[in-house]
């Protein structure tokens, strides 16, 4: 295992620059060194590359937390692998004693690292991380399927959130690939209409091509209207995607109706009409990347039933990381995937 790699690591202020690094070896006895396979760009890499940054990162790592890969060695202290062994990452490492923690919401804590932005991440040949962060998966589960578990986390840990029935008409602000892995979601659940919303002509194509009820670009119609058309009352449930879209997902839920807040824009205030929340019962949860979504995803991954490699549409070395960045940020590309073995 001894050798280098040449990694892109994080420099800060939008840049990232490619440097030999020693190949990671096993150093506290929980650790595992995986051999990554492909990970997945993220919105939250978007957002630690952007100019100021939307994300924090520490300057210095690699970046990449929608890894998957094959386990090469793993120290005393790890039970329930093998080498050979196919793991997924989730990515966030809780402390475990903080109060938020210790009461069972460790999406709360207050004293976590996450792997690729606080600490190396899987945008590199091999990856160190502690085995609590890792979670096996059957080798028949498609690599790409599997890349995708982060995000497909942060969906399943979100959804449970607003109380879903089959047949509920949903509505979805955002057709990224967030969006569009609820919208995969809801339909593996038994939704009733499932209607996208988007300004993007590239991303609303898209998403035709899934087969979703209705891709909506809000710049042409008003998708208010157009969803109270569809479904006579107004969606069941909204989710924004978006991060700043709370005004417009009042606009489109139904009385009693429930809104799910998933998107992330700290810097934003929209503002928002009360008074409709009251009148008309609405519920809002604000949910951040879920609670415990992990071991059900795998069960989801291995069944088969959601594919979200269906939104994978550009697969780049990892010499090309920073124009995989680029075709995402001006949405020529859905989710793109850094092929290791390219
Ligand atoms: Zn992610
Ligand atoms: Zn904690």
């Amino acid at each position: 295992m001894a050798g280098s790699m040449i990694v892109p690591t994080f420099v800060g202020n939008g840049c990232i620059s490619y440097e030999p690094r020693p190949i990671p070896t096993l150093e506290a006895p929980d650790d595992v060194v995986v051999r990554i396979e492909a990970c997945g760009i993220c919105g939250t890499d978007l957002n630690i590359l952007a100019v100021p940054p939307a994300h924090k990162a520490t300057p210095g790592i690699i970046i990449g937390h929608e890894g998957v890969g094959i386990v090469e060695q793993f120290g005393s202290d790890v039970s329930g692998l093998q080498v050979g062994d196919r793991v997924v990452i989730a990515n966030r490492l809780t402390c475990g004693r903080c109060i938020y923690c210790r009461r069972g919401l460790d999406n709360q804590c207050t004293n976590y690292q996450t792997i690729g932005t606080t600490v190396d991440g899987a945008f590199a040949p091999y990856l160190r991380a502690p085995a609590r962060a890792l979670w096996t998966i059957d080798s028949a589960v498609p690599r790409d399927d599997a890349a995708l578990f982060e995000p497909l986390a942060c969906a399943v840990g979100s959804i449970k959130r607003a109380t879903f029935q089959a047949g509920d008409n949903v509505a979805i602000i955002g057709a990224g690939p967030m969006g569009l892995l609820f919208a995969l979601m809801y339909r593996a659940m038994g939704a009733g209409k499932i209607i996208v919303i988007d300004l993007a002509p590239f991303r609303l194509e898209f998403a035709r091509t899934l087969g979703l009820d209705e891709a909506l670009n809000a710049a042409e119609v008003d998708s208010a209207d157009k969803v109270k058309q569809l479904t006579g009352t107004g969606a069941d449930i909204v989710v924004d995607a978006v991060g700043n879209q709370l005004a417009q997902a009042i606009a489109l839920a139904r009385r009693g109706g429930q809104i799910i807040l998933f998107g992330l824009r700290p810097h934003d205030s929209p503002p928002i009409n009360q008074y409709t929340i009251t009148r008309y019962d609405l519920t809002v949860h604000g949910t951040f990347v879920g609670l415990h979504p992990f071991a059900q995803t795998i069960q989801l991954l291995e069944s088969g039933r959601v594919q979200p490699s269906v939104l994978v549409t550009d697969r780049l070395p990892l010499g090309e990381l920073e124009r995989g960045v680029e075709m995402m940020r001006t949405q020529q590309a859905m989710k793109v995937l850094i092929d290791m073995e390219l």
